[in-house]
């Protein structure tokens, strides 16, 4: 890939004090644009700034847009890591497909990413827990009404220091389940990045919000009754000592947290099932005692412990609504290995 690079005339001060999470973007931003017939080109690295977009650009109308999302982590002795980024790259394959976008092919996607992270090396922040997000999207941007896959497309990743998910440490969430709408079914595109999905699932975050939840809990589209996952993050649950997942089947979004989280509780022996979970079945062993932990994965909060689960008028409390010992564990070690303290045995660490 050829990159040009434009140097920005000024540039930004860095954030002083909490970042939170997406506020805040660097100086620069990578962008490309693909056209039919001629594939990718002008790559290249240019000052972060707003753009200009035709209101005809067929974005805007029929929501043909995917994303990605990833951190680069600043280790102690001062090197710079990307978190299995070749599984994003798999990811936004995958996703482009379904919705008829171009390919950009993994080497590509992944030289883009470490190229504009070398560019804003300065920007990733160090305080405890601090990382710089990287967030790659594709949008269709040729200037058409007819509904139709477009044949023209721009590629851009931005880049946003963010701050600890959990600034006072790991902390139990409430959580509600949504016992009418619904986020995807089979044949649909549960399984995809896309935008759309997000718009769709507002309704249900604001119904969460409004009875004082942090997340929804989706069931499944077609029988709303199997447990899918939660707001943005895939959802585990230890039960009887089994970890209980749901399967990637084309409903739920194939995380990369969670397949490394699988990982490390299949390395410490511990049974794992992705499997159909009825909701009924999950509200009985939290009544019974059974359902001993519960936790979220994604790459914003890394591993966010569930206190409550909230169901059609009943209430489940999670191990006295305390962050569970596994659930730390994998918090402690996943962590520990994007950051670097901890031995990466499975060569995750880019
Ligand atoms: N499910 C959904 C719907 C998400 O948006 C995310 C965040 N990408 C996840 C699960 C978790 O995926 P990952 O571990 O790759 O961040």
């Amino acid at each position: 890939m050829n990159i040009r690079f434009e140097q920005a005339e000024t540039l930004k001060e860095k954030p002083q004090g909490a970042l939170g999470f997406g506020k805040k973007f660097t100086d620069y931003m990578f962008v490309m644009d693909w056209k039919e017939g001629k594939g990718w080109h002008d790559e290249r690295i240019v000052p972060y700034a707003p753009m200009i977009i035709d209101p005809a650009a067929m974005v805007l109308h029929y929501a043909q847009e995917t994303f990605e999302g990833l951190k680069a982590y600043r280790g102690k002795n001062g090197e710079v890591y990307l978190f299995r980024p070749d599984m994003n790259a798999k990811r936004f394959e995958k996703s482009n497909e379904r919705m008829c976008m171009p390919s950009v092919p993994e080497e590509m996607f992944v030289e883009a990413i470490k190229e504009l992270v070398k560019v804003e090396e300065a920007w990733i922040p160090t305080g405890e827990g601090e990382s710089l997000y990287i967030r790659p999207f594709m949008y269709a941007n040729e200037v058409a009404l007819g509904v139709d896959q477009a044949d023209n497309y721009r590629f851009i990743i931005v880049l946003s220091p963010v701050g600890a998910y959990y600034p006072e440490g790991v902390n139990p969430i409430k959580i509600y389940v949504e016992d009418e709408l619904t986020r995807a079914t089979v044949g649909g595109t549960g399984f995809v990045k896309c935008g759309g999905n997000y718009a769709g699932s507002l309704a249900g975050q604001m119904k969460a919000k409004k009875l004082g939840y942090t997340q929804v809990l989706w069931l499944d589209g077609v029988h709303r009754k199997y447990v899918e996952e939660v707001g943005s993050m895939n959802v585990m649950f230890l039960i009887d000592d089994v970890v209980v997942t749901a399967p990637i089947e084309g409903t739920v979004l194939a995380g990369v947290t969670r397949d490394s989280i699988l990982q490390l509780v299949k390395d410490w022996g511990y049974k794992v099932e992705e499997r159909h979970l009825e909701i009924y079945e999950l509200m009985k062993a939290g009544k019974e005692g059974r359902l001993q932990e519960a936790w979220g994965t994604g790459t914003a909060a890394v591993i966010s412990p569930i206190g409550e689960l909230f169901y059609k008028g009943e209430k489940v409390e999670v191990n006295e609504f305390k962050t569970g010992e596994l659930t730390q564990k994998l918090y402690d070690t996943l962590t520990g290995i994007q950051w670097g303290d901890v031995e990466d045995e499975h060569n995750w660490r880019v």
